[in-house]
This record gives structure tokens, C-alpha cells and sequence, in this order.
């Protein structure tokens, strides 16, 4: 473990030391950066719908979106939506290396292939040779649920049976002079996933991809990533993330934005607002919504306040840049804790937006 420091020299979170991965020009390991991923729900082979989808995600504050690869019309359709957008894709293949050859070939920026399960060497070989030509680098996922039977066998379920199976996948590329290496140990269960991480950054050099896999739905799977990802923030490890949610994926993708910035790793807007109360007189709720869709929207970097009622409102919430308090079918915008105009209920959302807009323009 050691203290990172940002480019004008100032300490910045304490991060784990690891080998530094380029995914082109995007940087994974050894920074205070986490990058940030989530998958595509569509069939890669649907071009339109998986393009709309990545750019909605990049918009969203993914850094990398992954792109499961089952046949080759999926490994063929990479050609055409890397000719479509900018985002840096990873190809997810399982097993078939020439699957991995053709989205290599087509422009794909990493893969994520276990080289144990492709089989013969010479296939891993031609894998290997491709990703080096064209300096793309390779995450070995490791899963709880998939792990050899003889390492199951020995070790039981657990963190020793992970990174086991870690070491096998990673000795093969090692073999073969090929370094570009990120892992993932992702387990359902957070303590396993908590064990199996630290034990990781111990045990191996390279960047580490976190997350919880099948997490759940929306509001469990948040919890339980939340659970098992912030004793491993906190430590220095992690980094890249993905938080998987049997739900959208603009949801996933502010879960770990949230996470990262609660440790100051990335930098979003922060929302405060009140539980509300028996004062609470304007329907404080739909504005909260609609106030928050427009920061995660908007990437801004402020601090801002939606409270109930105007008697402890502005009090309470005066360390915002902003913040809204609610009044009788009206609301008061404040400014650093000072009232600085009433708006109609009707039209809070927009003059609240417009303010906004006038300290960001600042
Ligand atoms: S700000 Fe007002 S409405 Fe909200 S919890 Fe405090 S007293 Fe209640």
C-alpha cells in the first residue's frame, strides 16, 4: 500500500501499488482513478440498439462498457459499432478463442477471457499474440460460482480456491511474456468477495477489477455491493468497478459513482436532503427526483440541498453551494444559507435549475 499522489504532486487517496494497465489511452491501476464499467444488456449483434446503449452509459460516467461476445455475428457486429463510437469496449468471451481472434481484430480495447478454459495451448497462444499486436490488455475473471473442481475439492468454496484458480489463468500468460493482466474474484457473497480481494492484492501485482456478482435486484444488490466494495475502497483496493444490478444500468453506474465519491475518488455532485417531517407543506419528493436525475445527468460539481420546510431548511442544509426549502405550495432558493428568492410550487424545478446554472456559469 502506498499514497498515490495526482499530477500536481498533491496526496491524494491512500491506493493500492500495482503494475499500470493502458486500456488505449485509459490508465487502470496504480492511480487514484477507478475506473468505472458496466455490461450492455442487448445481443451485441443488435448494432443500433448496443450502440444507443453505450453512449447512454458513457454519458452516464461509464469509462468502459462491456459487451458480451456468444457466436461470431456478435464478434463480427464489433466492427461496426467500433466504427460508431468512441467508448472503450470490452469483448466478454467464454471459452471459443476464435471468437476472441475476430473481436480483436475488429478494434475491441480488451477482452475478458480466462485463458484455463480455451483449451489448447496453441489456441491461447494465437490469443495472446493477437492482444499483444495490437496492445490490448486481457481481465481473467475469476468467479466464486466457477471454480475448478479439484481446487474445490482441496479448498472448499473459499478465498485459497480463488486465488488458486487466479494463479493457474495468470501462470499461462505469464508463460507466454504477456502482462497486460487484470483480474476479477467476484463472489455473490460479500465477505468471500471482501477475503478473496485482499488476499489478491497481496498475492499478485496486477490492477484489480472489483464488484459483487449477482447482486440482486435494484435496491438489495446496491446494498449488498455496497457491503462487500467499501471495506475494499476504504483498504486502497480496487481499481475498476463494476456494481452488477439485476435493474438499469444508469442505476449501477450511479451506485459506484456514489460509492467512489463517498471516499472522494470521483467527483460528483452531492445531494443532500431532509427525511422530511409533519412541516414538510410542498411535495417535496418529485422535485427530489427530478433534481436528482439532473445532477447525475449533468456531472456537476457542487453541493445541493432539497429540504422540507423553510424554518430549519436553509439551517440545516447551509454548507450547500445551493438548496431549496419548501414553503406553503411554495419554496424558498437558498445560497450558502442565505434566502435569495420565493418561487411558486409550480415553477421550483426550473428557476431551481436556473440558479444552478448561474453558479456554475460563475
Ligand atoms: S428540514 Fe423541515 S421538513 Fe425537513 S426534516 Fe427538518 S424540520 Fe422536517
Amino acid at each position: 500500500m502506498q499514497l498515490l499522489y495526482n499530477e500536481s504532486g498533491d496526496t491524494m487517496r491512500k491506493r493500492t501499488e500495482t503494475r499500470k494497465v493502458m486500456v488505449r489511452d485509459l490508465q487502470i491501476g496504480n492511480q487514484n482513478k477507478v475506473v468505472l464499467q458496466t455490461m450492455a444488456l442487448n445481443k451485441t449483434e443488435h448494432i443500433d440498439k448496443v450502440i444507443q446503449e453505450i453512449n447512454t452509459y458513457a454519458t452516464h460516467g461509464a469509462d468502459l462498457v462491456r459487451l458480451a461476445i456468444l457466436d461470431e455475428a456478435d464478434a463480427n457486429a464489433l466492427k461496426t459499432i467500433k466504427a460508431q463510437t468512441n467508448v472503450l469496449l470490452v469483448a466478454d468471451i467464454h471459452f471459443d478463442y476464435r471468437l476472441a481472434l475476430i473481436a480483436i481484430e475488429n478494434g475491441v480495447d480488451k477482452v475478458r477471457i480466462n485463458p484455463g478454459n480455451i483449451g489448447k495451448i496453441g489456441y491461447i497462444k494465437k490469443v495472446v499474440e493477437a492482444c499483444k499486436e495490437k496492445q490490448i490488455p486481457i481481465r481473467i475473471g475469476v468467479n466464486a460460482g466457477s471454480i475448478e473442481k479439484d481446487l474445490l475439492t482441496i479448498h472448499g468454496k473459499s478465498k485459497e480456491a480463488m486465488i488458486e484458480s487466479a494463479k493457474r489463468h495468470v501462470k499461462i500468460l505469464e508463460d507466454l511474456d504477456f502482462y497486460d493482466i487484470i483480474l476479477s474474484l467476484k463472489a455473490s457473497e460479500p465477505q468471500l468477495a471482501i477475503d478473496a480481494y485482499r488476499l489478491a492484492a497481496e498475492t499478485f501485482e496486477y490492477p484489480l477489477h472489483i464488484g459483487i456478482t449477482e447482486a440482486g435486484p435494484v435496491k438489495q444488490g446496491t446494498m449488498k455491493s455496497i457491503a462487500g466494495l467499501a471495506p475494499l475502497i476504504e483498504q486502497g483496493i480496487g481499481d475498476t468497478i463494476r456494481i452488477s444490478l439485476s435493474g438499469s444500468r444508469i442505476e449501477e453506474l450511479n451506485a459506484a459513482k456514489a460509492l467512489l465519491a463517498a471516499f472522494d475518488l470521483y467527483q460528483a455532485p452531492k445531494l443532500i436532503s431532509c427525511p422530511t417531517c409533519g412541516r414538510l407543506s410542498y411535495d417535496m419528493m418529485p422535485l427530489l427526483k427530478q433534481v436528482e436525475d439532473y445532477l447525475n445527468k449533468e456531472h456537476i460539481n457542487l453541493t445541493v440541498a432539497v429540504m422540507g420546510c423553510a424554518v430549519n431548511g436553509p439551517g440545516e442544509a447551509r454548507d450547500a453551494d445551493i438548496g431549496i426549502a419548501g414553503g406553503k405550495k411554495e419554496g424558498l432558493i437558498f445560497v450558502k444559507g442565505e434566502i435569495v428568492r420565493k418561487v411558486k410550487q409550480e415553477n421550483l424545478f426550473e428557476v431551481f435549475i436556473e440558479e444552478i446554472e448561474k453558479i456554475r456559469a460563475d
